[in-house]
């Protein structure tokens, strides 16, 4: 583990994703990612009974394993079996953390081939709608905890504000992949799920609409196979909206947050160029077709620029912007994290809170989250380009 003031000291912005060293391991046929239903199947191949299917699905998901020999309620003949199959656990790993001053740390978690970004947040972001007032206090000392889980490696979006962006797109990631960061970060936390309260934000790096079918499996697998609920979760969008229309007809589905940004077209399409494809009318349209429950709001997330999207008449028209979306919906206001390379400025303290004052003044409900590991660049927007030179 690398503590924050050794790895803050080193740390080249520009040091690309880390590669594998070549002639690694080829990755054999991976367990962690497949659901119940595929390992009774996988069992069934072998010739063994679907139960045992069901505790591997146990180990993997629910006691956490990280190999195969460590799985006690399979016979060392079926391990062996498995082994011999091909297969192992293959749950992505935590290569490096970094630890930030205030609690939040970050992690590398190693996939088959370059390295993902995965955060974790004791106490939340304070963001109001992953707080929970009914937490019970845990053994560790904290009540709650976030996870930021990332769903793919870069991304293709080309915001001009994040850094991840300039990474472009690498790859999508698997289920296993996306669920794993989570398993891992709990496994190396020692959460018990029944008495700690954890929240997931899939706010990492990458667009999880331009990823959906892998998105959506790693989320029920996290539902039904590690038992967080679907409303502790939140996902994030851009705004995709073939993505979001999928995302209303789903069952079971996490919160939604859409990445607003900016207070008219003009503004959005500048700092995000996909707003030409699906511009502001057209993702609220789309937000309308979610069958919203009783209680649930949608996040519009605005990230603050100094001096572009920060003003008290970008106040305004947000404002009208919100009333006329006629949704329910509360806004999370994020003051620009900075990055190497990217030419804005953060917005000052006293712009934010006036910006928020005019918002709640005008009945919407507004929270400002509190930047988490800035420090170690976990902050939102500061995902990659931020590992130790090697
Ligand atoms: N791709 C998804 C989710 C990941 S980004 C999306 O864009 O919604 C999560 C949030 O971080 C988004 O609301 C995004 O606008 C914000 N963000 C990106 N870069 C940022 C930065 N440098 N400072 C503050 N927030 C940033
Ligand atoms: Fe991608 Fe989200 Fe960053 Fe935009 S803000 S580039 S969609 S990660």
């Amino acid at each position: 583990m690398t503590s924050a003031t050794q790895s803050v000291a080193s740390i080249d912005p520009f040091v690309l994703l880390q590669q594998e060293p070549a002639g690694s391991t080829v990755p054999q046929q991976k367990l962690f990612g497949l659901d119940r239903t595929a390992l009774i199947q996988l069992f069934a191949e072998l010739g063994e009974k679907p139960y045992r299917g069901r505790q591997l699905a146990d180990a993997l998901y629910k006691q956490r394993v990280a190999h195969l020999d460590e799985i006690t309620t399979l016979p060392f003949a079926l391990r062996e079996k498995l082994s011999a199959a091909g297969w192992q656990i293959g749950r992505p790993t935590i290569a490096e953390s970094f630890k930030s001053i205030d609690g939040t740390e970050r992690y590398l978690i190693q996939t088959a081939a370059q390295s993902v970004e995965t955060v974790w947040m004791p106490e939340g972001d304070d963001g109001a709608e992953f707080s929970d007032e009914e937490g019970n206090p845990a053994a560790s000392g904290w009540k709650r905890a976030t996870i930021c889980v990332s769903s793919q490696i870069g991304c293709a979006v080309n915001c001009q504000f994040c850094l991840t962006a300039k990474l472009g797109l690498q790859r999508s990631l698997t289920p296993g992949e996306i669920a794993g960061q989570v398993v891992a970060v709990l496994a190396r936390h020692g959460v018990e799920l029944n008495k700690q309260r954890v929240n997931l934000v899939f706010m990492g790096m990458g667009e999880p609409f331009l990823n959906y079918d892998n998105f959506m499996a790693a989320v029920r697998l996290l539902i039904e196979e590690v038992g967080i609920a679907a409303p502790r979760m939140t996902v994030s969008t851009s705004g995709i909206v073939p993505g979001i229309l999928r995302f209303a007809e789903e069952p079971v589905r996490p919160k939604l947050a859409i990445s607003l940004n900016a207070p008219n077209d003009e503004v959005r399409e500048a700092i995000m160029p996909i707003n030409r494809k699906w511009d502001i009318a057209a993702v609220l349209d789309a937000v309308r077709k979610i069958p919203f429950k009783p209680r649930e709001r949608v996040t519009f997330e605005y990230v603050m620029l100094g001096g572009v999207t920060d003003q008290p008449e970008h106040a305004e028209q947000v404002i009208r912007l919100v009333r006329r979306a006629n949704l329910p919906a509360m806004v999370n206001l994020i003051a620009w994290n900075p990055g190497p390379g990217i030419a804005y400025s953060s917005p000052t303290a006293d712009s934010v809170a006036a910006f928020q004052k005019q918002l709640l003044a005008a009945g919407i409900q507004t929270y400002i989250r509190r930047p988490r590991g800035r420090d170690i660049y976990a902050a939102c927007g500061q995902l990659k380009r931020t590992t130790e030179a090697t």
